[in-house]
C-alpha cells in the first residue's frame, strides 16, 4: 500500500490547484487520474482573467510554448439572427487548448501522480481512505470531473442542480484550410439558441478551430449541433468541419440544489461538486477557486478530518462563488420574443450578457 497525506481523484484544473497549494505547504499529495497526460477534454477553452490570476506562471511564460489566444472582441447573437459585435479594444479573456493547459498545470502542481490508472475501488477503513487495494491516505479530495467516483460516493444520484450536455470539436487547420478560414482569431462567436436553452460557440485560437453547442435539455442535442454549424456554413462563417473527432461531454452548473461537497474526511473540487457558472457555463474558474480552497480546508483541519471541521470548505465556497441561485425560468414563448428582442441590443449583449454572464464585470457599472 502507498500512503500519501492526502489523496486527490483527478488531475484537471479542480485536482491540480488542490495538489499545488496542499505541496506548497509541504503535503505529500497524490493525483490519481485514469488518463495518460496531455489528456484532452471536451472545451472551448475560454479563460477569464480571474483564471490568470489563478496560474501558476505569468502569460508571456506560457505562450511560449503553448496556444494562448488573447481575446477582445466578440460577436453575440441568436442562432440564425444577425448578431452584435462588441469591441473592448483590450484583451478581456484568453483562449487556451485543455491538452496544454491541463498538462502544465499537473506537472507545476509539484504532485506525485499516478496517470493512466482509474481509481475504481473506495474504501474507508480505520480512518483511512484506500483506492483500488493500492494508495491511502486520511483525506481524499474527489476531483474526478462530471462523472467522478467519489462524487458518487458520497452523493449518489441525489442531486438535483442542472446539467449541461455538449458537443465539441477542436481542430487544427492546415494549408488550403488555414488560408480560406475567415473565423477572426481573438473574436470568439457565441450565437444563444432560440429557446435560450444553450449557445453555440465557433472560436478560433490561432490555428485552431473549436466550434460546439451546450444546452440545458439534453433532447435532441445532436439535432441543434447540426443546425448551428449549417448555419455557420451557409453564412459563410465556416468550411464543414470535419465529421469525425466530435465529443461529447456534460457536466452540473451551480444551482438550485448541488451536490453535498463534503463528508467525514472527503471533499469535492470543480466539476465534482457542480460548480460552473450557472450563466455562461464557464467550470475552469471554480474548479481552481474551489481546488485551493478545498487545500486550505484540509490545511487549517489539523489533522482532525470530521465533516464538522471541513465544513469551512462550504462557507468558502459560497464566500468565493455566491449561492447557487435558485432559477425560475420564464415560460417558453416569452423567453423567446424576449429573447429575441434583448439579444439585439448592443446594450444588453455587452452589459449583460458579456459583462454580467461571462466576464464577471457589474453589469450597470
Ligand atoms: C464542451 C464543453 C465546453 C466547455 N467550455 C468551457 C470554457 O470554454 N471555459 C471554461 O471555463 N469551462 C468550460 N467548460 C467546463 C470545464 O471544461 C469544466 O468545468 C472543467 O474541466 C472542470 O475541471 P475539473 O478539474 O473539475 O474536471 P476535469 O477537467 O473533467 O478533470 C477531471 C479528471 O478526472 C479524471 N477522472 C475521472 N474519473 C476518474 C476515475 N474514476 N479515476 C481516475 N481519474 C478519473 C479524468 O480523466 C480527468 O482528467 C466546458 C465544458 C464542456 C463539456
Amino acid at each position: 500500500m502507498e500512503h500519501a497525506d492526502v489523496l486527490i481523484v483527478g488531475g484537471g484544473p479542480a485536482g491540480s490547484a488542490c495538489a499545488g497549494a496542499l505541496v506548497a505547504e509541504g503535503r505529500d499529495a497524490l493525483v490519481i487520474d485514469a488518463a495518460a497526460f496531455p489528456r484532452d477534454k471536451p472545451c472551448a477553452g475560454w479563460i477569464t482573467p480571474e483564471v490568470v490570476a489563478e496560474l501558476p506562471m505569468g502569460l508571456e511564460e506560457y505562450a511560449r510554448e503553448h496556444t494562448l489566444q488573447p481575446i477582445s472582441r466578440f460577436r453575440v447573437g441568436r442562432i440564425g439572427g444577425r448578431g452584435v459585435d462588441v469591441d473592448y479594444a483590450r484583451p478581456v479573456s484568453y483562449g487556451i487548448r485543455r491538452e496544454e493547459l491541463d498538462a502544465e498545470l499537473l506537472h507545476r502542481s509539484g504532485a506525485r501522480v499516478r496517470q493512466g490508472e482509474r481509481v475504481q475501488r473506495i474504501r474507508r477503513e480505520g480512518g483511512q481512505w484506500e483506492l483500488n487495494d493500492s494508495y491511502a491516505a486520511p483525506v481524499l479530495v474527489g476531483a474526478g470531473g462530471h462523472f467522478c467516483p467519489v462524487a458518487r460516493l458520497l452523493n449518489g444520484s441525489a442531486e438535483s442542480s442542472p446539467v449541461v450536455v455538449a458537443r465539441e470539436i477542436e481542430y487544427r487547420l492546415q494549408g488550403a484550410a488555414l488560408e480560406r478560414c475567415r473565423v477572426d482569431g481573438g473574436r470568439p462567436e457565441l450565437d444563444f439558441c432560440r429557446d435560450l436553452e444553450g449557445y453555440g460557440w465557433c472560436f478560433r485560437k490561432g490555428d485552431y478551430l473549436n466550434v460546439g453547442l451546450g444546452r440545458r435539455n439534453p433532447r435532441a442535442l445532436g439535432r441543434h449541433v447540426a443546425a448551428f454549424v449549417e448555419w455557420l456554413v451557409g453564412e459563410g462563417r465556416l468550411e464543414p468541419p470535419p465529421e469525425k473527432g466530435w465529443r461529447g461531454h456534460a457536466y452540473r452548473l451551480r444551482a438550485g440544489r448541488p451536490p453535498r461537497p463534503v463528508a467525514d474526511g472527503a471533499l469535492l473540487v470543480g466539476d465534482a461538486a457542480g460548480l460552473a457558472f450557472s450563466t455562461s457555463g464557464e467550470g475552469i474558474l471554480p474548479a481552481m477557486q474551489s481546488g485551493r480552497l478545498a487545500a486550505r480546508a484540509i490545511l487549517e483541519a489539523g489533522g482532525e478530518y470530521s465533516e464538522k471541521r471541513l465544513r469551512g470548505y462550504v462557507r468558502q465556497l459560497d464566500a468565493k462563488l455566491g449561492l447557487p441561485p435558485q432559477r425560475r425560468g420564464l415560460p417558453a414563448p416569452i423567453a423567446r420574443l424576449a429573447g429575441a428582442a434583448l439579444l439585439a441590443s448592443p446594450w444588453f449583449t455587452r452589459r449583460v450578457v458579456l459583462d454580467g454572464w461571462f466576464l464577471h464585470r457589474n453589469p450597470l457599472r
